[in-house]
């Protein structure tokens, strides 16, 4: 089970995300000042933060700079009011992480949560290489080398593929494509999934017609699938 430290002063808000993410598997800690974050994050061990910027006795930018001189890519989402801080400082904090002002949706956090953890699970299980039939992806270059050919990949191609292959044999919808693997909402109109797909089948397929690897399922979506 995943566990989530969550760093909020204002209990109502804290206890809200609390109870939302625990009807969603996870199991989660909260802590009301910047000093109890730090405590907890040593003693729980979380694979998530949720940090609140505006707290009693610390500034969340200086708990976040904690945690970034630990592991430079932990996931943290950042929770904070409309114009607390402006917004050329946002960019420069936020680079690799994720924002959310108040007042959020409770769903939409639970989806960026599980895009965190996915994307950081994700770089650090796949090694650099991924290999299918003919074909290698090289992650670190970004390039696929096929039978026939070499071809570099676009950030969105690799994001795409290592969630298609971290879900392999398991069919996933358009939409949990476009949301766990590219971060889009979901009124996204989904046919851009099938143009990746359709470009996926040209560069791996031996037949893209007959399709081994990257399968339709029908009235789902798609299914990576190794076992031809
Ligand atoms: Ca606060």
């Amino acid at each position: 089970m995943k566990k989530i430290l969550i760093i909020e002063d204002e209990f109502h808000i804290a206890d809200g995300i609390k109870l939302n993410l625990e009807l969603c598997g996870y199991k989660c800690f909260t802590a009301n000042t910047g000093n109890d974050g730090l405590k907890k994050l040593n003693t729980h061990k979380p694979d998530l933060v949720i940090l609140d910027l505006m707290l009693p006795d610390k500034d969340g930018v200086e708990i976040l700079k904690k945690i970034r001189s630990d592991d430079r890519f932990f996931p943290v989402l950042i929770l904070s009011a409309r114009g607390e801080v402006e917004d050329r400082k946002l960019g420069f904090i936020f680079g690799c992480d994720d924002y959310m002002s108040k007042p959020f949706d409770l769903e939409e956090l639970e989806l960026r949560v599980k895009r965190l953890l996915f994307r950081y699970e994700d770089s650090n299980e796949h090694g650099e290489f991924f290999e299918f039939g003919r074909n290698r992806i090289d992650f670190r270059k970004r390039i696929a080398i096929t039978e026939n050919q070499e071809i570099s990949l676009t950030e969105q191609e690799l994001n795409i593929l290592k969630y298609l292959f971290s879900n392999s044999g398991k069919p996933v919808t358009r939409e949990e494509i476009l949301i766990n693997a590219l971060g889009y909402e979901v009124d996204v109109q989904s046919r851009t999934i099938d143009n990746f797909i359709v470009r996926f089948r040209k560069y791996f397929e031996k037949n893209p017609k007959k399709p081994k690897f990257f399968k339709s399922i029908r009235s789902v979506g798609y299914m990576f699938d190794l076992n031809e």
